[in-house]
């Protein structure tokens, strides 16, 4: 088993180039998880690792070897893609067992391994069976059990559960999970979804545009974006994003929200931090999450406004679509069973330790707690 070392991985298409120079390490045994919008280099960044794309510029690394000139089949990786592409005529096992047999591993070794990988997808009892007869959280396991079967040094996965439907992906979804925490093998895997990314990574990869906003665990991202990009990707529904300014309040700094000229404009204190107090009148965007928003009390001093829209109750929890100075803002909140009391909402507090705050020219996080900064890396 190995790790996987990107240095400044360029890939250029003639002149346009897409990935601008990623720099990751994939430790050994790590699941790492590639996100971000379709387009954004995630398959073009793996496939550099599979060896299917011709690297530009940069050195790949698997375990200790430089693998940029090395051959697909000779990288020690395997891959299972979106579109599991099985061969329809043959059965499971046949499937499973079609990587081994070209690469002329012995038959009796062959059979032993296959039965083994059957067991821990729970395909035993389809060995039998050809593709069309399989649903597709089977097939799905059979492309898996193709990946495993060659034990390879590194897993790598492109969207492979964008074929399946919302309930079938969350049950593979898991299923992936305990696959990983069972056999330990290098993972890097791609997926536009946040969802996917935030339960399945040990550590989170967020691209845009060809280059890493930030690397982090799940919760690094979720508590601490490095940027707007990153807090507006992470998270559902998003963090709310409000423009205000920096002013001094009586008890230390606070955003002035909208036009810090107009009267009675709604305050918020912010989180007690060094840098903010020197940044008196610069406009900021105020990061909030729709979950942080406290409803109790909010008839006090303090409160922002907010103008009520709609609310999409989910059950236990409800959305509450309105705007704040303007700007479109989501609350979720508890419903202990009733909406009634929610639909009368006008005013909000917000707990100053659970805001972020962005620079609005370029977008970066002004405030991180320590150790947060240094682990992020971005454009801002
Ligand atoms: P993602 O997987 O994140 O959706 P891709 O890595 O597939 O994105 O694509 C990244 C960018 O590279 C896109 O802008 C895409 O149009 C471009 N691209 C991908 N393959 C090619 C190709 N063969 N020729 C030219 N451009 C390509
Ligand atoms: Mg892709």
């Amino acid at each position: 088993m190995s790790g996987v070392r990107l240095e400044k991985l360029v890939k250029r298409y003639g002149d346009v180039q897409v990935v601008h120079g990623v720099d990751l390490e994939v430790a050994e045994k790590e699941f790492v998880v590639l996100v971000g919008p379709s387009g954004c280099g995630k398959s073009t960044t793996l496939r550099m690792i599979a060896g299917l794309e011709e690297i530009s510029d940069g050195t790949l690394s698997i375990g200790e070897r430089k693998v940029n000139d090395v051959a697909p089949k000779d990288r020690d990786v395997a891959m299972v893609f979106q579109n599991y592409a099985l061969y329809p005529h043959l059965d499971v096992a046949e499937n499973i067992a079609f990587g081994l047999r070209i690469r002329r591993v012995a038959k009796d070794e062959i059979k032993r391994s296959v039965t083994e990988v059957a067991g821990i997808l729970g395909l035993t009892d389809y060995l039998e069976r050809k593709p069309a007869d399989l649903s597709g959280g089977q097939r799905q396991r059979v492309a898996m059990g193709r990946a495993i079967v060659r034990h390879p040094a590194v897993f790598l996965f492109d969207e492979p559960l964008s074929n399946l439907d919302a309930q079938l992906r969350t049950q593979m979804r898991a299923e992936i999970k305990r696959l990983h925490a069972r056999l330990g093998v290098t993972s890097v895997y791609v997926t536009h979804d946040q969802v996917e990314a935030m339960t399945l990574a040990d550590r989170i990869v967020i691209m845009c545009d060809g280059r890493i906003e930030q690397v982090g665990t799940p919760m690094e991202l979720f508590m601490n974006p490095a940027n707007l990009f990153v807090a507006g990707f992470i998270g559902s529904p998003p963090m709310n994003q409000i423009k205000a300014t920096i002013v001094a309040g009586a008890n230390g700094p606070e955003a002035a929200l909208g036009d810090p000229d107009a009267n009675g404009v709604a305050h918020i204190p912010l989180p007690a931090a060094e840098g903010l107090h020197a940044a008196t009148g610069q406009s900021i965007v105020l990061g909030i999450r729709p979950e942080d928003v406290l409803l109790q009390g909010s008839g006090e001093p303090g409160s922002v406004p907010f103008d009520l829209d709609l609310v999409e109750p989910l059950g236990s929890e409800a959305l509450i679509h309105g705007r704040v100075s303007g700007e479109p803002f989501v609350i979720k909140a508890d419903t202990y069973g009733d909406i009634s009391h929610l639909n009368e909402i006008n005013r909000f507090h917000v707990d100053a330790s659970r805001v972020k705050v962005f620079d609005a020219a370029s977008g970066a996080a002004l405030y991180q707690p320590e150790g947060a900064r240094e682990r992020a890396r971005g454009r801002a």
